[in-house]
C-alpha cells in the first residue's frame, strides 16, 4: 500500500486489522504500463494486447472460455492505499466518497474490466481493454454477461 500524503479535504481512516478472506491470486497480468501516469484510467477496446498469465494449476479452468468474445477480469490493485473515505481525484479540493468512484484507492482494491478476448495460448489469455500496471495480481476471470456472448449459443440445459 502506498503512503502518499492525502490531498486537501481527503479523509483517512485508521484501518482495523484485516480479516482473512483467503483470496488466492491465480496469476499475474502483463501490460505495457509500469508507471501510473502512462496507465489508462479505464481500458479501451482499441488498447494494446495484455496478457493474463495463469499459474499452471488453473489452466484447466480455462476450458470453454474461448467461446466468449468478451470476458470480465478481476484484479488486485496492489499498489493502492486503502484508507481513504473521501477522495479528491482532481486535486482541486472537491471531494467525493470512495464508493462513488472507480478509483483504485478503496478498502479492498479490486479492479474489474470487461475486455475483448483475443486468444488463449496455453496458460496465457490475451485480451484488449485493460487498465492496470504490469505485474498486477490476477484474481478471477468470468465470461461476460452481455447479449453478444458466448460466440456460439449456449447449449440447452447448460447453466451459464
Ligand atoms: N477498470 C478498473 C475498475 O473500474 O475497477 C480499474 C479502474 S482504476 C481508475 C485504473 C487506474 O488504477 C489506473 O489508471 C492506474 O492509475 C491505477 N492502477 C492500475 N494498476 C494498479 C495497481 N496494480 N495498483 C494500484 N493502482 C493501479
Amino acid at each position: 500500500m502506498t503512503t502518499d500524503a492525502p490531498r486537501r479535504n481527503e479523509i483517512t481512516v485508521e484501518l482495523p486489522a484485516p480479516e482473512d478472506a483467503q483470496l488466492r491470486f491465480i496469476g499475474v497480468i502483463h501490460t505495457p504500463w509500469s508507471d501510473r501516469k502512462d496507465c489508462p484510467r479505464q481500458g479501451r477496446a482499441d488498447g494494446p494486447e495484455c496478457r493474463l498469465v495463469l499459474d499452471p494449476t488453473w489452466v484447466p479452468a480455462l476450458a470453454g472460455l474461448e467461446d466468449y468474445a468478451q470476458i470480465e477480469v478481476l484484479y488486485w490493485l496492489d499498489r493502492s492505499r486503502r484508507d481513504l473515505l473521501t477522495q479528491s481525484p482532481r486535486s482541486d479540493g472537491a471531494t467525493v466518497g470512495t464508493f462513488a468512484l472507480r478509483s483504485p484507492v478503496r478498502p479492498n482494491p479490486i479492479g474489474t474490466s470487461r475486455v475483448d478476448l483475443v486468444r488463449i495460448d496455453g496458460a496465457e489469455v490475451v485480451v484488449r481493454g485493460l487498465d492496470c500496471l504490469d505485474g498486477t495480481p490476477l484474481l478471477d476471470i468470468k465470461p461476460d454477461r452481455c447479449a453478444f456472448s458466448p460466440k456460439a449459443p449456449a447449449k440447452p440445459g447448460v447453466a451459464s
